[in-house]
Parts: C-alpha cells; structure tokens; sequence
C-alpha cells in the first residue's frame, strides 16, 4: 500500500523550493543591511516554554500544539511559533550579556494541529525577528519596517494593509480589562461558546473571535484606546511618527489584539486584501514581560513573524525565468568522453553546466538542453568530431556559432561568463 503525507504537512517540490529560497534570500540581505543576526533553536522544546512562553488561555496551547511523553516521561511540544524558544536561549545563553539590545532573526518550520486550508497548514514555515532589551518606539518601528520591507518585495503594496494599535501596559490595561469584563457578563448571551470561555480566562481574546455575530456585539465592547494611559501613548505616537518618516502607510485598529497573552503596547498587522480568510501576512508587537516570565532578567522586546505560505500566495507569478549557463548535447563515444573533460573544467570555474546521463539523439538532447533552463548549449556529434567544430547555441537568442574544438573548453568561458 503506498504511503502518503501527513495531513497538513506539505512536500515542498523543486518549483516551490525555488520560490521560497528566493524569499529567504532576501529576507537574509535585508537583516544584514538592518544588523541583525540568525539564530537558530531546536523544533522541539520542554512543553512549558510555550505554555509560559505563549500562556495557557490561548487557542495555540489551547488545542493547537504537537505535544507527546517522549521515552524519558517528559512533556515534550514542536514549537508553534519561534518568540517564546528563542528567548529561552537568549536567557540560556545570558546573550543579553553581549549587546545591549539584541537583534535576532530565524526562518524555519513551525506546528500546529490546525484545520488545514488554503493558507494554513500544520506544518508551516515563519520569518521572525526579536529585538530584545529595547523600550525605544524606534524599535517597533523597526521591526515593522523589516516585515514591510520582506512582504513588499513580493507582494504589491496596494494590496495589503498595516494595521496597529496599542495594547497598553500594566498601568492602563487593569482597567480597560475591568470594563470590558463587565461588557462580555452583560452581553453573554449574544456571545459564542467560545467567546463565553474567554471572558473567562483571556477576555481581550475575544476580539480575535472570526464568528459574524459576536464581531457585531463586539463593536459596542469597550476599546484599549479609551483607556490608555499618557506613556504608551505617546509611545505609540512616536511609533506612528517614525512609520510615516519610512513612508510605510497604516491604519489604526483599536479591535486588534494578538492570540498570544504577552504582547503589550504595539501590536501590528500586516494584512492582505487578496488572500481571503487566511488573510494575516505578517504580524507582531511589543512583548515587554516576556523574558522576565520565561525566568531571565527584566528585559523589554517586540518582534514579528511572516507566514511564509501567505507570503508565497501573494508572490506575483513571474514569468519565464532566466536562461543561466551551459547544457552539453554530446552524441556518440568520442564525443561524450570529450564533454566529460569540458564539464569538470566548467564546473570548477563556477558555471552551471548539465549533461544528458544518456547517449539520446541530438534531438533529444537538445530538448533535454532548453527544459533545463540553459542558456547556452554546447552541440557536439559525430559530424562534429570529424570537422573539428562544435556549435554553440545560444537558446535564449537561437544564434548559432561554430567554436573549434580544440578551443574547448577554454573558448567558451567568458561567453558563458557574461
Ligand atoms: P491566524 O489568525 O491566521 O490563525 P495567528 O494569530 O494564529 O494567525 P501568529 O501566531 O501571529 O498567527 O503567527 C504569525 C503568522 O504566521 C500569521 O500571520 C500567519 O501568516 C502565519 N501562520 C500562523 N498560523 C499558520 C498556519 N497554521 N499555517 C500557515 N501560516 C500560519
Ligand atoms: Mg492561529
């Protein structure tokens, strides 16, 4: 019986691999031009990073993480997202010790028993930055402009949408919370199951709910905007300030709140008009208690994470892609001991240079030259040989020229070079 994938966990095949090396590459660059620097943690973590790391009364420990007893009886979880294992090693590792604000940056997979869908999956890749250790707005504004910069080098920005707002901070969300407490008791009936559990447990959560008839109810529930207090909102206001000196466009939201318990102050997100349901590109905020709870020092941070998946939806589809290098069609004995010699020099000196495993007709060949996306094919047959010319086809512009052969491989170097 053949055996398949796991349900929600995608094979990531030659084309797509492409794609996303092509994201990645240019996510790296942007990270070096901005200073930061990889880190790189483990999948698997102790279970109760993320059970503090994200808090309990959340859907992602909730119900969504890959949690087991490996062999030794420990509680074991594939992280589900990066935040809360990069600042275990950050505190592990007293990094904090190096710099004085520390600008971190990983891509990889991340896990969640989620229902899959067009844009979600349980397997699933993230860009993430940490900046740890500074209060500065400035660093919000960074670390937006950095997912800004990532999602907008592949998606038209006409059709996305930043949206912020502020959460507030232990000063000024007691009393918001105290409010809109009293608003989900009064308003119970109107609210869904789940709805009902989070006025309970994380009752700002209930601003997250995707239900049509408690987001109606919900736009009479009091909002952090009316309660914030005088700090963070003047550290919002420079927040705005500094995306506007970018040139970033926003909106605010004051019904945005993030699925995670940590986050204070900045909250973002960077959302698509395009994508439908599944449509948060990039998101992020200020987590100032975070490393504190996960056992570090008192150290402020805010950081984002990009769906690669959403981001890969949004990639406008480029069209024939550029011609690179060499493919030899060498057809009869003499011929192809001859390529062998030509490709291992090739090589060495850094060109893309293919060969047909089998001895195939030139036809073949040649069909074989421009599927592999060469721009140059080398053709060398038995008439070849025995004028001692081969021919050099140009497959991007069909030129044709004839090199002597005991110009090879030399000859071609720079031609292919260019
Ligand atoms: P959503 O509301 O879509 O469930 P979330 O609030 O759970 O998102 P975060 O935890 O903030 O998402 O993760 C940041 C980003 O990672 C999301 O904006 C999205 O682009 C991506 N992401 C999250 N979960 C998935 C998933 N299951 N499959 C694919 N991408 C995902
Ligand atoms: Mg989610």
């Amino acid at each position: 019986m053949q055996i398949k994938a796991i349900k929600g966990f995608k094979d990531i095949l030659p084309e797509e691999a492409k794609r996303r090396r092509k994201i990645e590459d240019k996510a790296r660059k942007i990270f070096e031009n901005t200073g930061l620097k990889e880190i790189r943690t483990p999948v698997l973590e102790k279970t109760e990073v993320f059970a503090r790391g994200i808090g309990e009364h959340t859907d992602i420990v909730e119900k969504e993480m890959y949690t087991f007893i490996d062999r030794n009886g420990e509680s074991l979880t594939l992280r589900p997202e990066a935040t809360a294992g990069i600042l275990r090693a950050v505190i592990e590792h007293k990094l904090y010790n190096t710099s004085p604000l520390l600008k971190l940056y990983t891509i990889g997979p991340m896990f969640r028993h989620e229902r899959p869908q067009k844009g979600r999956l349980r397997q699933f890749h993230q860009i993430n930055v940490e900046y740890v250790g500074s209060y500065s707005p400035l660093a919000d504004a960074d670390v937006i402009f950095l997912a800004y910069e990532i999602v907008t080098s592949f998606a038209d920005p006409e059709g996305l949408l930043l949206e912020i707002n502020s959460l507030g901070c232990s000063k000024c969300r007691p009393l918001h919370r105290k409010d809109l407490l009293k608003f989900l008791e009064n308003n119970k009936k109107e609210l869904c199951k789940d709805c009902q559990r989070r006025a309970k447990t994380n009752p700002l959560r209930v601003f997250d709910c995707k239900n049509e008839e408690c987001k109606i109810v919900l736009k009479f529930a009091p909002v952090m905007k009316h309660y914030i207090c005088p700090d963070c909102a003047s550290h919002l206001g420079k927040v705005l300030d500094t995306l506007e000196a970018y040139g970033i466009p926003f909106v605010q939201n004051p019904y945005l709140v993030r699925g995670l318990d940590y986050y204070n102050r900045t909250t973002f997100e960077l959302v698509s008009k395009g994508l439908g349901a599944q449509s948060t590109v990039a998101a992020g905020g200020r987590y100032d208690g975070l490393v504190k709870l996960l056992g570090g020092p008192e150290l402020p941070g805010v950081g984002m994470a990009i769906g690669v998946e959403r981001l890969l939806l949004l990639m406008e589809e480029k069209g024939d892609e550029r011609r690179e290098g060499l493919f030899i069609a060498a057809f009869g004995d003499e011929a192809r001991e001859e390529a062998l010699y030509w490709i291992g020099y090739l090589r060495k000196k850094g060109i893309k240079c293919e060969f047909s495993l089998e001895d195939k007709s030139l036809k073949a060949q040649m069909k074989q030259a421009d599927k592999s996306k060469a721009r140059y094919c080398l053709i060398v047959g038995e008439d070849e040989i025995e004028n001692e010319e081969a021919i050099l086809r140009d497959l991007e512009t069909k030129e044709q020229e004839k090199i002597d052969l005991d110009e090879l491989p030399e000859g071609i170097l720079e031609k292919i070079k260019e």
